[in-house]
Formats: structure tokens, C-alpha cells, sequence
């Protein structure tokens, strides 16, 4: 393993040359800081002709090839692991990109089994996990001498139910996901609670998200409990997650030039400005598309769209990025609840590259001889990344020089978008002004989205495709029918709208179906580490106290 052509450090500098194995099993950094790649791998020569007929799937094992050395995972493997994963879409095209009008597209990344884009990476994590467990257990017979991971985590709705269902029935793996009672929706719950498999386990708590969360953070820290449990972890900061969102910026890429009788590398594809207006919360789904940019993939700009929790927002406007919270000290509830968060846990990445790229002078302090340059110049981004990131822990905010800032503007733009403009962008899409465009009813964050970039585009005075040469193409992260009340509010009054046509044959019946939950009366540790051991009883796991 010593070897590999691909390792990953962290962010804050004390962890390098970790394997995409270890990266993955690790989840975050062990100094506190996020994984990424050494290098970020540039596209082969003739990728434009090469992969533009390629399958999804396909797509995917070509990228992944990237980043996963083959003496990791060989290619065999990963073919087999990708055609897993997104089997389970109901998409033949898993994630197939519409009109919505001209020079605007919608990217629907929501045909996964919880319909919202956290299904593209968590299908493929839980078989990784299952894939790195089975071959460690390779020729270990006794039961209790087995590799095993408990993943535990907290939600507030998506990401629980597209974890598990990313984890249902997986060797050695059982999952334990805490939510905050009478605090997701109802579907949200319902998709949750509903799946029976013995090795998924819904933990309701008499608390709020935050509370959830700061439970599964004690347990991560509690070292009797991790060492014997062999905790693994699901959030949005696993580099895995954002390896597998790169794929769909350059599958629509080819999906877009295809609509559009364009073929990639000619001139009149290269003439295209694309734009993807991403709707954010913790910066994962448009770090993918940072990544896919970096690697050669044409973009013009990627939009961050934020509701009215726009730490974001603030910071490419101000350099500055502060923790506010609203009046009770909460995030601000929002109708885009997978976006309501008060810092962004993967913009730490960004941060990085922003520092390599401005803060660090070529490396005057010398850490040894024997150090490349690279290495000498990763190592003082990573310092710089560190000071801010303690800034923001001791004192809620930290500053960036404008270079810093500029050099993000480059390739972002951003725009904060309220509730009340995501109510009004439904109901546009649903009745549209003008009469040749259809209908389509767009789902809250969705919305924000598809707001923001009607927003840049009339902002930079930008002409659409075919007229001019600009194409917008957001994001859709949910199917309106997950988010039905907003979806609803929208809508009520308007002429033609019944729920019932949006609602998916899976939904139907959902809510009344058989529910596995385990309540926990108080949001203490102690009372769900009673509950993890129980329920790993039950389900006849062994362990050395
Ligand atoms: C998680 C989620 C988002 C935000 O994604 P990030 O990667 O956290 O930016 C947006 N929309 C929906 C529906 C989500 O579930």
C-alpha cells in the first residue's frame, strides 16, 4: 500500500499519505480536518470523445479510476461495486437532466430509493463499506474476531433515510440513526422507520437535531465505546460522498451537448458557457462540481444558492465567514430544512485550495530537506486553513485577505435566497408566463436553486442558449413530493393542482406501513449507548468488553 498512485492528507496538515480505503474507513481526519487527494488527476486527452457516449455507470468507474488506485480496488471490483450501487435508481439514466425552459435545465438527481440526491453517493458507500469489510474478513471464521462497523449518525431528515438505505442488509455493518422526535417530516420519518432489515435502527429522541447530534459526537469521542464498536461515520464530509457527486456534472455535460445536437470537443460545444446553480448546506454537493472543474470538465461558473442560513452567502460578499445564529440561538427554519446550517462542514476544503493558492509564497520555512516542494507548500495551505479554523471554533467568525475571496470568485458566484422567493420560483415553474413552456413543479431546495441562477444570469445580463451562448443548469436535489408542505403552501391556490399527480406509486401507503423505532426519553449518551448494545444483541453481535 505504500506505494499507491493516489493518497489523500488532511486539510489541517498532520495526516498525509492516507489510502482511499483508510480515507473512507476514517471519515474524518484524526487531527480534526477533512480528507482530500494529493493531486486532483486531470482528464485523459481524449475524455470529450472517449466517454461521451458512456452509461452513467460507466462514467462513474472512469472517474473513480481516477482517484481509487487499481491496486485498491481493482477495476473488476469497482465496475461491479458502480453497477450495484445505482441499480437500485429507478432511472434507466439514473440521473437524467429536462428543459425547464430556454437556456435553463434541471439536473435530477433525485430517481434514488429515498428521492433526494443523497442516495447517488450513499448507494455507493454502503458497498464500499461492505466491500473493504468482507475482505478483511477473508479467512477469519470466529465470530467474534470479525471486522464489523457501527455506523452511527444524526438527521434531520435526508441524510437518515439515504444512509439507510444505503446500508440496509450489508455484512458487518449496523446502523444506528438518531432524529429528534416530532422534529422531521413526516415522510422523512416514515421512509426511515419503515425499513425492517435486523441491522438498521431508527433512535427517536425527546430532543432537537442539535442535542442528536452532540450524542453521536460523545460516541465518537468515547473511546471504550468507539474502540469496541467500530464506529463509522456517514456524513456529508466522507470523501467518498464527493467522489461519487462529481460523476453527474459530467454525465449531464454529455447529456446537455447530446439535447442540444452537439458533439464534445467540437468548437460549437467549446462555444457553450455552462453554469450548474447548486442548492447549499454543507457544501458537498458543489464541492463535487469544484472538483469536476478542477479536472478539466467545461464550466463557466458554479452557483452556491443558499436559503436565508447564507454563512455562505456572507462570506463571498464580506470575506468573512461567521457563525449566526437566529434569535433563539437555532439555525433559522427554512422551507429547504436540508440546507438550515450554521457553518458548512465541507467548505473547510475550499479553503484549502484557496489558501494554496494565495496565502503560500513558495515555501520560505523549510520542514526538511528531503520535502518536495508540494509537500512544503500543502503543508503551510494546511497551516493557514488551521488558524481559521481555530478562529472559528474560539471566537465564531474569521477573515480572509480579498485575494482569498477573488480567487473563489473566479469560478463562484452566490446568492442568498428567502422563503417567500422559493414559494414564488414554485409556483412560476408550475404556471408558467408563457405558454409554451411547461409546467414543472420544482421541490423547495430545488427551488433555491433554479432561483439563484435566474438571479446570476440577469445580474452578469447574460443571453440563454440558443439566442446566446449561457446555459444554467440546477441542480434538483429532492422530488417535490418529499417536501410536500411547501410544495403545497405553493400551490393550493393554483388552477390544476392536485398533490395527488406528483405523488410517487412508492409514497402511496408509506405513512400507514409497519415502523421498527426505539425511543430514548431524554437526550443523554448513557441512554443511547443502553440502546446501541441492546439492539446489537438482538442482533447476535459478540464483542470483548
Ligand atoms: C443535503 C441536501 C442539500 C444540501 O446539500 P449539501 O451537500 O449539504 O450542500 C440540498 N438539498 C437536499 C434535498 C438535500 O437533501
Amino acid at each position: 500500500m505504500f506505494r499507491l498512485a493516489m493518497k489523500y492528507r488532511s486539510t489541517r496538515g498532520k495526516a498525509t499519505n492516507y489510502s482511499f480505503e483508510d480515507t473512507v474507513l476514517t471519515g474524518l481526519a484524526p487531527d480534526g480536518g477533512l480528507f482530500i487527494p494529493h493531486t486532483i488527476p486531470t482528464l485523459p486527452e481524449d475524455w470529450q470523445t472517449a466517454w461521451s457516449a458512456l452509461t452513467f455507470q460507466q462514467l462513474a468507474v472512469e472517474i473513480f479510476s481516477l482517484f481509487i488506485d487499481p491496486a485498491e480496488i481493482p477495476r473488476r471490483d469497482l465496475a461491479s461495486l458502480v453497477e450495484r450501487s445505482y441499480a437500485t435508481f429507478r432511472a434507466t439514466d439514473v440521473t437524467p437532466l429536462r428543459k425547464i425552459r430556454d437556456g435553463f435545465y434541471v439536473l435530477e438527481l433525485f430517481h434514488g430509493p429515498t428521492f433526494a440526491f443523497k442516495d447517488v453517493a450513499l448507494q455507493f458507500l454502503g458497498n464500499l463499506f461492505e466491500y473493504f469489510l468482507e475482505r478483511k474478513n477473508k479467512g477469519i471464521t470466529e465470530q467474534r474476531k470479525l471486522h464489523r462497523l457501527t455506523v452511527v449518525g444524526a438527521t434531520s431528515g435526508d441524510t437518515g433515510s439515504a444512509a439507510i438505505y444505503g446500508l440496509r442488509g450489508k455484512k458487518n455493518i449496523s446502523v444506528f440513526i438518531t432524529f429528534p422526535r416530532g422534529r422531521v417530516s413526516p415522510v422523512q420519518e416514515a421512509q426511515m422507520t419503515t425499513v425492517l432489515d435486523k441491522n438498521v435502527h431508527c433512535v427517536s429522541v425527546e430532543g432537537t437535531f442539535d442535542d442528536c447530534q452532540d450524542i453521536v459526537k460523545q460516541l465518537f469521542n468515547n473511546r471504550t465505546f468507539n474502540t469496541r464498536h467500530h464506529l463509522g461515520a456517514i456524513n456529508s464530509i466522507n470523501w467518498a460522498r464527493i467522489l461519487a457527486q462529481t460523476v453527474y456534472y459530467f454525465h449531464s455535460y454529455f447529456n446537455l451537448l447530446r439535447s442540444l445536437h452537439l458533439s464534445a470537443g467540437t468548437p460549437a460545444a467549446h462555444a457553450i458557457r455552462l453554469h450548474y446553480s447548486v442548492p447549499t448546506g454543507n457544501f458537498g454537493d458543489i464541492l463535487a462540481g469544484y472538483y469536476a472543474h478542477r479536472m478539466g470538465l467545461p464550466t463557466a461558473r458554479l452557483v452556491v444558492a443558499t436559503n436565508s442560513n447564507d454563512i455562505l452567502n456572507r462570506f463571498f460578499e464580506s470575506a468573512s465567514y461567521e457563525r449566526q445564529a437566529g434569535d433563539d440561538g437555532n439555525v433559522k427554519e427554512t422551507l429547504s430544512p436540508a440546507m438550515d446550517i450554521l457553518v458548512s462542514s465541507n467548505f473547510e476544503r475550499l479553503l484549502w485550495y484557496l489558501a494554496r493558492e494565495t496565502e503560500v509564497d513558495g515555501g520560505s520555512e523549510m520542514i526538511g530537506e528531503e520535502t518536495s516542494l508540494d509537500e512544503r507548500l500543502a503543508g503551510h495551505a494546511s497551516k493557514v486553513v488551521d488558524g481559521w479554523m481555530r478562529d472559528l471554533k474560539e471566537k465564531g467568525v474569521f477573515r480572509v485577505k480579498p485575494e482569498v475571496v477573488a480567487k473563489a470568485r473566479e469560478i463562484f458566484d452566490s446568492a442568498r435566497v428567502s422563503d417567500e422567493e422559493t414559494l414564488e420560483t414554485i409556483r412560476r415553474y408550475h404556471n408558467p408566463p408563457n405558454p409554451s413552456q411547461t409546467s414543472y413543479i420544482l421541490d423547495p431546495h430545488t427551488a433555491v436553486g433554479v432561483e439563484a441562477a435566474e438571479r446570476i444570469s440577469a445580474r452578469h445580463h447574460l443571453v440563454g442558449y440558443p439566442t446566446g451562448q449561457d446555459i444554467f443548469v440546477s441542480l434538483a436535489t429532492a422530488h417535490p413530493a418529499k417536501f410536500a408542505s411547501a410544495v403545497e403552501v405553493a400551490l393550493a391556490e393554483q388552477p390544476g393542482f392536485q398533490f395527488e399527480d406528483v405523488l410517487p406509486p412508492e409514497f402511496v401507503g408509506l405513512l400507514e406501513r409497519e415502523r421498527r423505532v426505539v425511543n430514548v426519553r431524554k437526550a443523554e449518551e448513557a441512554l443511547v449507548i443502553e440502546v446501541v448494545e441492546r439492539e446489537l444483541r438482538k442482533e447476535g453481535v459478540e464483542w470483548d468488553e
